[in-house]
């Protein structure tokens, strides 16, 4: 896949913006992501059967509504023959809008990246997170796997693994032609190999001096990736990048390019430990200066910087166990919007004080604050607890932190 531009990125981010305006009077907002390999026959059959299914919603409106965003999306279907490359998102049904009335939507979404399986929902909301998710910048590392006869380069981005070239060399296999001699053979073999070298360095330039890698992955079978690794025919800002020691690894094609990922799986956890450790240090510093540096931490505080588009990189830990909901109390009917615990019970109504409030819609807190900042492009890390500096951000820090732009009063 190509990498998205800045304003695709853009453009794609308000695509989302708009379609998660939306709400439904009741879980009557229909999403269904279709990926690539999917039969569009075998997406229509399970619809059906959705269809009737739905039959069973006791409220007349609500059914009809339903059954309209199901119908809506099968006539959708029915342009395609089979999934586009990276697979369709459709959005359908009738979003609220002033004085109880209902106006019928419908998106249809081309991801930037391939959806990764296929589902149906039915809810009050539509569900983005999957898209959201392609907005996350994700790390990447280029990859090279090469021996005499063949090299290929590719990328691995979070954890999808990209093929971006396959080249065979013209190294001679070690056979002498008739009447060569031997010292004539071993020149020409020495020029050959140089000439593959010096081709496999120009296409790690061209293929990744211009992008952001975290490092690059170099393997092979015997000894030749350290001979094209330290014999000076890769980019000096490229050499900076290379993962040492290289990796052996048994192929040079594509599941080479599996194989490298596989070998440096412990490297690049370390690599991630790090970069957790190197994020927190800099939120620590600026938290240590007398003025309270350019950082923030603990929910409200970073709600209302992202709010402000104050946020250069948001820290939320996986460690968070807790959601945004929708409360309403059963006795008087009060509305609140609040952060409730996992497994923790909910306070008692703040209206009439009866202990009659239940959750009416709920959103994980990770997930929450990671829409938010994604759909704001603001550059967001997911911190682990596996580091003593993960298990701080949550227990000081409520699991929520950010670096700051400007400081916030
Ligand atoms: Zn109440």
């Amino acid at each position: 896949m190509a990498e998205m531009s800045s304003l695709d990125k853009y453009r794609f981010r308000r695509d989302l913006e708009e379609i998660e305006k939306a709400t439904g009077r009741g879980t009557e907002l229909v999403t269904v992501y279709v990926p690539p390999d999917k039969q569009i026959s075998d997406v229509a059959n399970y619809l059906r059967g959705e269809y009737s299914q739905s039959s069973n919603i006791k409220s007349q409106s609500t059914r009809k509504r339903v059954q309209g965003a199901i119908e809506s999306i099968l006539q959708r279907l029915k342009v395609y023959r089979q999934p586009p490359a990276n697979g369709v998102v459709f959005f359908t049904g009738h979003k609220a809008t002033e004085a109880d009335q209902t106006q019928m939507v419908a998106f249809v979404v081309e991801p930037p990246e391939p959806v990764a399986s296929f589902l149906y929902r039915c809810d009050s909301r539509f569900y983005m997170e999957p898209l959201h998710e392609m907005l996350v910048e994700k790390d990447t590392y280029g990859l090279v796997v090469i021996d005499q006869g063949e090299a290929t380069l590719g990328l691995l981005r979070g954890k999808r693994i990209e093929t971006l070239k396959n080249v065979q060399s013209l190294v001679p296999r070690k056979h002498r032609m008739g009447g060569q001699s031997a010292r004539r053979f071993e020149r020409l073999h020495e020029l050959a190999i140089h000439e593959f070298f010096k081709k496999i360095g120009d296409l790690m330039t061209e293929a990744f001096l211009t992008r952001e890698l975290r490092g690059i992955l170099v393997g092979g079978p015997g000894y030749t990736k350290e001979q094209f690794a330290g014999g000076g025919y890769i980019h000096h800002e490229l050499v900076k990048k290379l993962l040492t020691p290289s990796f052996d690894v048994g192929y040079t094609d594509e599941n080479g390019l599996r194989e490298v990922v596989e070998a440096a799986r412990g490297t690049l956890k370390h690599l991630d430990l790090m970069r957790e450790k190197d994020l927190m240090q800099r939120l620590m510093e600026e938290i240590r200066k007398p003025d309270g540096g350019l950082a923030t931490y603990g929910e409200a505080q970073v709600r209302r910087a992202l709010e402000l588009g104050a946020v250069e990189t948001l820290l939320v830990s996986e460690g968070l166990r807790r959601a945004r909901a929708k409360l309403r109390c059963g006795n008087c009917g009060h509305e609140i919007e609040a952060t409730i615990e996992d497994g923790k019970p909910l306070d008692p109504c703040s209206n009439c004080s009866e202990d009659k409030m239940a959750v009416q819609d709920r959103r994980d807190l990770v997930v929450e604050f990671t829409e938010r900042a994604t759909s704001m492009g603001t550059r967001v890390e997911l911190v682990s607890r596996e580091s003593e500096e993960g298990e701080l951000l949550l227990r000081a820090f409520g699991g929520l932190a950010a670096i700051l732009r400007y400081r916030v009063e």
